[in-house]
């Protein structure tokens, strides 16, 4: 730790974190009834849950004593060249894409596009994502991004077994696979009750009886081989086919889709993302158009406006565990936005010409590698690669290794083989430095003249790809950074306005806690160097353990999940390895209440647990009764109840320690959804009254921005018993710090997505104890400040029994809708003619708005919001009064846009004004929503998931030119 200057008052973050100033905040107080913070806590959390003692995180630092930190910490990263390969390449982030995208608060700043309306820009840039792998992959449909390459490969395994609801259930696995896919591939079949069956797909498929296979294409080794015979095989079998492939090799070689595969999956880091010590980066799946409708994760589709105008907005099944819940095959909720942004850019920046002369140059530097190390004597066992070499070099493994790392060079160490991968960022400088490391002198130009490529003629790619304008039109930089700018200037992100949205947290990401992570030696450490480089990392990974440790009252924390589902996903992996291991395999029930996150009940079904719904009470209470009862009749199979603390419903339930006990009373164990966390940090602790595992959403709680829908960071925290149980990797031995791990692997990294640790790490360094337990003071006060203004316009549903709400409250317009036919959507689209963005709608009560205001929004805001509100329920009035009916008011044709106030005619029983300028502060500061609202039924009739082909341009201009 540096040394910390006392923090004076100009330099304490704590107040820059916090939105209210001390008299806001006596002002809010004298407004909820409370005398102090401490008797307002008093009356919102059960005494019996309240921690006595402060949390034990250090003294804070000021902000440029973290940033002071963070260097000495960046010093003890080392950056090499690494040439490991196995799914992680350098690769160039084109800077006016690193401060315009990553570094641009209107990007990483954005909720998951929900509201489609204010989200236009990131879902176009979403949608050139998905039309730049459809066209990669040459497949139909493909998502807006899944968590990394190997979670995508266990999508892809089971969206393959539910469509082929084959007998069989086991799945095929090519030897020549990432060892990290291999392992979340055997940690997803194994409570399912798949086999994985790892072997050479050109000789051993043909005998095995499968649903499916996965092939690395090219391979792991670097070996490129042609699958069409396994395809035809698996075919044949009638399973599916599934490639795992390389994007930038795929601008030069024979496409998925073109292959005959099924599915493709991968991950888009090497199109400009930083290696980040594992992420976070965009994993990507592609399909068939006849597996659209299964496809997991969110897909952005094209539907039209209220105006009949082209929309985007997310398809039908993207919020396919709410819907379906424990019957769900995929949990995946936040997912990579921020990341598939960067990598979509990437290919409009470069273009399908650029991309493949990059690709090109990679092979060909690879190509001139192989002819020189052949002169060595060292031929690569692969004669058919794209840039991936392996080399047998036997018992001079370690020689050769130690003269790369005297050349700063990287390579995979195989037990007596020796991997090379080229990339973008390849120089040959860096192939000269690799040939000494193998022990001779030579010169790359001369070696180049003589060296042949070696991509098979059978594999070359035709046909086009990325003819569309997205990746035609913007090679310059002016037209690149407008191109951007206007599409981030049709969003509404935390740059403009709260984004009260409850369940998610949406606070402030501080500029402070954003800079390190574009830092070179946090940016470009590849997730397996050996551990002596990454001694900054890990340095932090240890403290950031322990202060969660401390702030939930956990033995020990796992950073491996990627996102608060996989948490989930591990922490019941952990609760499932534990039973296991003590001999009680059957306890496969998990009590769940009604009104659980949609993700927890398909986290449990996809560890093998079967979901008993547990009631709700009239209060929005898990119904004690009721729990006691399902936990009396499922004892012997009691696994665990998935609980979510305080509730979603925004209380601090009384009865917390009840239903801890009464579940370990019957051999259950108790999981906490820690995504509520806000509410708790500093003041009570899940590990002191009776959970044993819970995940946090650093993304949520601990300010790591929600980039548009990812990313995210899941950690779990367990009690000492769970600790073995705990997520391992295979780049790290079975032991992950030391500890013997047997809970599978959850992510593609050991510490997931790592590089977006740093913002948490510095947000607690910060803030420290004292200044955490104030924001979580601070964030309930703001609630209770919303709940009891808005009480007397809109009903608060559910308070404690002192009448109380936690960090968040739902707001009931049901009875509204009765009386005048104002539906919940109505007032969230209508909120944007305020310039907000709606609360959380419809979750977890339809047709109720949930809203979260967080510690960070000042006074001043929360006022405004909440007289857009009071102003909303006025205008509902005047429904009421009859000054107009429903279709005909200002609330059902919202939101207003620049074509509503300027169109000739106008023929609304409103004036133009009150339609677009509702609030006084908006005639100077209008967001001017780009579409009216827009048409779900429309999109989901008609599923458009990428940019149609140049012609279909054509046609679309002549149909708008002939509807002007
Ligand atoms: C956000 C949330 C989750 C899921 O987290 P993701 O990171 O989106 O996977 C789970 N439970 C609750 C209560 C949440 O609010």
């Amino acid at each position: 730790m540096p040394n910390r200057r006392p923090i004076d008052e100009a330099h304490d973050f704590v107040r820059r974190h916090i939105g209210p100033s001390p008299q806001d905040i006596d002002a809010m107080l004298a407004t909820v009834g409370a005398d102090s913070l401490d008797q307002l806590m008093a009356e919102t959390l059960p005494d019996s849950i309240r921690i006595k003692q402060p949390l034990s995180l250090g003294t804070p630092l000021s902000e440029p004593d973290a940033l002071t930190h963070m260097t000495e910490l960046a010093a003890k990263n080392q950056v090499f060249t690494s040439l490991i390969g196995q799914g992680y390449s350098g690769t160039i982030l084109p800077t006016v894409i690193q401060r315009n995208i990553l570094e641009n608060p209107a990007w990483y700043t954005a909720y998951t596009p929900y509201q489609p309306e204010i989200s236009q820009g990131r879902l176009e840039a979403l949608f050139n994502f998905q039309t730049m792998i459809c066209d990669l992959t040459g497949l139909d449909v493909a998502n807006a991004s899944l968590l990394d390459d190997a979670t995508a490969a266990a999508e892809a395994m089971a969206l393959a077994e539910r469509a082929v609801a084959k007998k069989t259930k086991a799945f095929f696995v090519d030897r020549d696979t990432h060892p990290q896919t291999l392992a979340v591939l055997r940690t997803r079949a194994e409570p399912l009750g798949w086999s994985i069956i790892v072997g050479d797909p050109d000789t051993e498929l043909e005998a095995a009886d499968v649903f499916g296979a996965l092939l690395q294409y090219p391979g792991s080794s670097g070996a490129l081989r042609d699958p069409r015979a396994v395809i035809a095989t698996l075919h044949k079998k009638g399973a599916l086919a599934v490639i795992a492939a390389d994007l930038l090799a795929l601008t030069l070689i024979a496409s998925p889709g073109e292959l005959g595969a099924d599915i493709a999956i991968g991950s888009a880091q090497r199109f400009g993302v930083p290696m980040g010590y594992g992420g976070p980066h965009a994993g990507y799946m592609a399909a068939r158009d006849s597996l659209k409708r299964s496809l997991p994760g969110r897909i952005v589709g094209l539907s039209i406006d209220s105006h009949g105008q082209p929309a985007y907005r997310l398809a039908l099944q993207t919020r396919e565990q709410h819907i379906r819940r424990e019957k769900a095959t995929s949990n995946i909720c936040t997912a990579q936005v921020l990341l598939a942004v960067i990598a979509a850019m990437y290919a409009v920046y470069h273009g399908p010409d650029g991309l493949a002369a990059i690709a090109r140059r990679v092979h060909r530097r690879t190509a001139t590698l192989a002819a020189g190390l052949k002169q060595l004597g060292f031929a690569p066992i692969n004669e058919t690669y794209f840039d991936t070499l392996t080399i047998e070099v036997g018992s001079k493994r370690d020689a050769i290794v130690a003269r790369a790392e005297a050349e700063k060079i990287n390579l995979r160490i195989g037990a007596s083989s020796l991997g090379i991968a080229l990339d973008e960022t390849t120089t040959p400088a860096t192939v000269e430095a690799l040939w000494r490391a193998f022990g001779g002198e030579l010169n790359y130009a001369a070696v180049e003249r003589d060296a042949t490529d070696t991509l098979p003629a059978s594999l070359t790619r035709t046909g086009d790809y990325l003819t569309q304008p997205a990746f035609q039109d913007y090679r310059s930089e002016t037209e690149l950074l407008r191109y951007m700018r206007k599409l981030s200037d049709r969003d509404l992100a935390l740059d403009r306005a709260m984004i009260p949205l409850g369940s998610c947290t949406m606070k402030l990401n501080a500029t402070t806690e954003m800079m390190p992570l574009t830092w070179p030696a946090f940016g470009s450490l590849h997730p397996f160097v050996p551990r002596a480089q990454a001694q900054g990392y890990h340095e932090m990974f240890a403290r950031l353990e322990a202060w969660l440790a401390e702030i939930t009252g956990y033995d020990a924390v796992s950073l491996q999940p990627n996102s608060g589902a996989q948490g989930e996903y591990a922490g019941l992996l952990a609760i499932r390895g534990y039973h296991l291991s003590r001999g009680e395999p059957h306890r496969r029930i998990c009590l769940i209440p009604s009104s659980a996150h949609g993700t927890n009940p398909a986290s449990a079904a996809m560890t093998g647990m079967d979901v008993v719904v547990v009631a709700c009470n009239s209060h929005g209470d898990v119904d004690v009764d009721d729990l006691r009862a399902k936990a009396e009749k499922h004892s012997a199979e009691l696994a665990a109840v998935m609980i979510t603390y305080p509730s979603t419903h925004g209380v601090f339930e009384e009865h917390i320690r009840d239903i801890c006990d009464i579940v370990h009373a019957h051999g259950g164990q108790v999981y906490l959804d820690g995504a509520n966390l806000n509410a708790q940090v500093g003041l009570s602790r899940p590990g002191d009254y009776g959970a044993d595992v819970s995940h946090l959403n650093l993304h949520k709680t601990f300010c790591i921005p929600h980039g548009g829908g990812g990313p995210g960071m899941g950690p779990i925290g367990v009690k000492a018993h769970l600790a073995p149980f705990l997520p391992g990797h295979p780049a790290e031995g079975e032991a992950l710090n030391g500890v013997l791990h047997g809970g599978g692997t959850v992510s593609a990294a050991p510490y997931g997505s790592a590089s977006i640790l740093t913002i948490s790490y510095i947000y607690i360094l910060m803030m420290g104890g004292a200044g955490l337990k104030r924001a979580t003071e601070i964030a309930i006060l703001n609630a209770n400040y919303i709940a009891d203004r808005l009480q007397p316009h809109f009903p608060v549903l559910y308070r404690n029994l002192r009448g109380r709400v936690a960090h968040e409250c739902i707001v009931d317009p049901r009875p509204l809708k009765t009386t005048t036919g104002v539906t919940v959507d109505d007032i969230a689209k209508r909120l944007i003619d305020y310039g907000f963005h709606a609360p959380t709608m419809s979750f977890p009560v339809p047709g109720t708005l949930m809203i979260e205001p967080t510690e960070s929004e000042s006074k001043a805001e929360i006022d405004r919001f909440c007289d857009a509100m009071i102003a909303i329920r006025q205008e509902i009035a005047q429904i009421e009064d009859g000054r107009f009916k429903v279709e005909a008011s200002p609330l059902r044709f919202a939101p207003h846009t620049v074509h509503d106030v300027t169109s000739a005619e106008w023929t609304r029983p409103y004036p133009r004004t009150e339609g677009c300028f509702p609030a006084p502060h908006s005639r100077t500061d209008k967001y001017w929503c780009p579409v009216g609202r827009v048409d779900n039924v429309y999109g989901d009739r008609n599923l458009v998931c990428s940019c149609p082909p140049i012609e279909d341009y054509a046609l679309a201009a002549d149909y708008a030119r002939a509807a002007e």
